[in-house]
């Protein structure tokens, strides 16, 4: 049964290799199901392959929507994926990361490697600078993002980032965890100032 949530479409950034642990692709199936169940349309990188594909498999296989934003140059690398409701092909890795803050009201990040890792950061600071009010949420699967955790407390310690930049950012356990700390945020209008990306 679909039910209705507030959020009418996350955002989520993951891995595209498949050479990860299989618990972390089984973590994607799991929140995809979730969120199609929601009726939460998944924003996401556009590829087959990975914990991205794991994730947009499992929305569409559970009857939910799923748009891809695939930058042309990587369509092959990363397995475009054309059985998507919607699979947008754009100029550039710029665009391809506004358009999916743009079209997204939340994010919630995965286990992944470096390009994770700058689609996070880059969100995270997009909120400091207050180009955006979204929430984002990242999924802890037996401490992988533990390292980050540490790193942000040391740029707190050091006075490189304010204590509230630590709240940027909700660590949480699992998928039924990301989405209920996210539905517990104030609801009100999103914005994206797209014109200062
Ligand atoms: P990875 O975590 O390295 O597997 O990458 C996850 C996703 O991030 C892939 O779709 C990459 O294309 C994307 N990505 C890689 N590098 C960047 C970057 N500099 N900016 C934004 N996205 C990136």
């Amino acid at each position: 049964m679909i039910k209705s949530s507030s959020l009418k479409s996350i955002c989520v950034y993951c891995g595209s290799s498949d050479n990860g642990p299989a618990a972390h692709r089984e973590l994607a199936r799991d929140l995809g199901r979730r969120m199609a169940a929601n009726g939460t349309r998944l924003v996401y990188g556009g590829g087959r392959v990975g914990v991205m594909g794991a994730v947009a498999n499992a929305v569409l296989d559970a009857g939910g929507t799923v748009t891809g934003v695939i930058p042309d140059f990587l369509m092959q690398r990363e397995h475009g994926h054309h059985d998507v409701t919607t699979l947008e092909v754009v100029a550039n890795m710029h665009e391809r990361k506004a358009r999916m803050a743009e079209l997204s009201d939340a994010f919630i990040v995965l286990p992944g490697g470096l390009g994770t890792l700058e689609e996070l950061f880059e969100i995270m600071t997009w909120r400091q600078l207050g180009l955006h009010n979204k929430p984002i949420v990242l999924i802890n699967p037996d401490g992988y993002w533990d390292s980050l955790l540490g790193i942000i407390g040391d740029m707190v310690a050091a006075g490189y980032a304010r204590p509230e930049c630590a709240d940027l950012v909700h660590f949480v356990a699992d998928p039924a965890a990301a989405l209920s700390t996210l539905e517990a945020q104030p609801t009100g209008p999103t914005h994206i100032e797209t014109g200062r990306l």
